[in-house]
């Protein structure tokens, strides 16, 4: 059988292949574009894995992926589901942090060229290594500790922690079951950007859409604002490496249409020792992303001198959009425990359901669009649980795949394009050029338009881009 797509309501569609169901929230012409593509294929294999709770969902930023699409969560059970490497990604806990400058627009637009060239020299970026390589057993420490590490080496404030996802610090993580070459692979790249999808970007508030709430998340209009995009490096990928490699044999895995989709029994030894694992790269993850901040507080503290007061170089907020976890969900009116896999996705907790600095708020969500064009802050909106797991999209989502882009784009054009827009540009390498280009990426107000049709978040600023470093 064909693919049956219907309407379910606005912003959300449901699709069909005789056996399998699935929901993808978006706009039709987003529907349209994602149909034929492997990406509905691959949302439509994840409703086949066992255990699962209610239906996959694929988030308006939707495209391929290793097994599970990017821009897609699905739930399972907590006692007879699985936990499957391809549904967190290999960037475990990628994720975005969002931090106040203290700069306005124009303060900041004169010294870019500096700034972009300081924090260029402080963070390493593209294939460059950590300039100051920390021991195994600091790495190990990290992978315990998240953020805490930093907070205790004057690298983190106990507002950066209550300002970052799971406070920056998921409990539960086993140093033990990380391979050597995991660890080795992260002394070498702690406090790194990487290279690729991965920027460091300096945004001004350039509409404020809702003003009570953008005051809480302290963003105020034409104020500068850097935003961190990078996840756990080396070591997050040798973890995904590690695990895929050793269930690959498994009799059930064997079995699957797609052996990409490859999983482990939540029961199984196998399943504690990876979540183990993940949450030990998770919390390098979370590590990683404070470092490069407390970087570019040094950075900018060097180029702006008395003008640079830290107390204003808050965090917004630092958000996962790779990893799995176990939440409590209302599941045809019984709480339940569910482990959710957010593939390229992040949580947008109702102000109901958040915890710590931001309860009775909401979160701040964080959605990046691209280099050349706006990103987003917003904020869950109650009942999303229900539609997507309190699941917002985590960007615009590829439309040209890397290879398609080097093809189609001149890196020519597209400098002569940011540099239209005013945009000033640091690259580590010219391929995050074309590869990178805002050709490259879904429209992100349309991506924006689906998530706030579609209940799933409410939009608090806009931000566009000054200036952009890129591996
Ligand atoms: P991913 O985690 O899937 O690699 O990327 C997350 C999202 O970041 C992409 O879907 C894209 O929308 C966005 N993005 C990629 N490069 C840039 C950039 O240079 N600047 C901004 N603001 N967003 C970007
Ligand atoms: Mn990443
Ligand atoms: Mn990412």
């Amino acid at each position: 059988m064909g693919l049956k797509v219907s309407r379910e309501k606005d912003f959300s569609y449901l699709i069909e292949d005789g056996h399998s169901i699935a929901r993808v929230i978006g706009t039709e012409n987003i529907i349209n574009q994602a149909m034929g593509t492997e990406a509905i294929t691959q949302l439509l294999n994840m409703a086949e894995l066992p255990g699962k709770i209610g239906i996959p969902i694929g988030l308006p930023d939707i495209h391929q992926g290793y097994g599970f699409p990017i821009g897609s969560v699905i739930a399972f059970d907590s006692d007879n589901g699985i936990v499957s490497p391809g549904g967190v990604g290999y960037d475990i806990n990628c994720g975005v942090a969002l931090m106040n400058t203290g700069m306005d627009k124009k303060t900041c637009r004169l010294h870019i060229k500096d700034i972009l060239k300081e924090i260029f020299n402080q963070v390493p970026v593209g294939m460059a290594r950590s300039r100051n390589k920390l021991s195994r057993r600091d790495i190990e420490a990290i992978t315990s500790e998240g953020i805490q590490w930093l907070y205790f080496r004057d690298m983190a404030t106990e507002d950066d922690i209550n300002k970052t996802d799971y406070n920056g610090s998921i409990f539960g993580a086993e140093p033990a079951n990380i391979s050597e070459k995991a660890y080795s692979r992260g002394m070498n790249f702690f406090g790194t950007l990487g290279s690729g999808n991965h920027f460091i970007e300096l945004q001004f508030a350039d509409q404020i859409i809702n003003s009570e709430i953008s005051e809480e998340f302290g963003i105020h209009k034409d104020m500068v604002y850097v935003m961190i995009h990078t996840g756990s490096r080396g070591l997050g990928h040798q973890v995904a490496t590690d695990y895929i490699q050793k269930i690959r044999d498994l009799d059930h895995n064997k079995r699957l249409k797609d052996a990409q989709l490859s999983y482990m029994e939540l029961s199984s030894r196998d399943a504690e020792r990876y979540i183990s694992a993940m949450n030990g790269a998770a919390n390098y993850g979370f590590a990683n992303r404070q470092m490069i901040i407390s970087l570019i507080r040094n950075a900018l503290k060097k180029v702006m001198g008395n003008e640079f007061v830290e107390d204003e170089s808050e965090l917004v907020y630092n958000i996962s959009h790779n990893i799995a976890a176990f939440e409590e969900n209302d599941i045809e009116g019984r709480r339940q425990k569910v482990l959710v896999h957010r593939k390229g996705a992040t949580r947008a907790l109702p102000p109901e359901s958040t915890s710590g600095y931001y309860a009775g708020i909401g979160h701040p969500v964080i959605v990046p669009g691209s280099m050349g064009t706006a990103s987003y802050v917003l904020r869950g909106v109650g009942g999303n649980s229900k539609i997507s797991f309190s699941t917002s999209c985590h960007g615009a989502g590829r439309v040209l795949g890397r290879k398609m882009a080097k093809e189609k784009l001149s890196p020519e054009l597209i400098e002569k394009e940011l540099e239209a827009l005013k945009i000033e540009m640091k690259f580590a390498s010219t391929s995050a050029l074309t590869e990178e280009a805002p050709e490259s990426y879904k429209n992100i107000d349309e991506i924006y338009n689906s998530i706030v049709g579609g209940k799933i978040a409410e939009g608090i600023a806009r931000l566009k881009p000054i200036g952009v470093i890129k591996g």
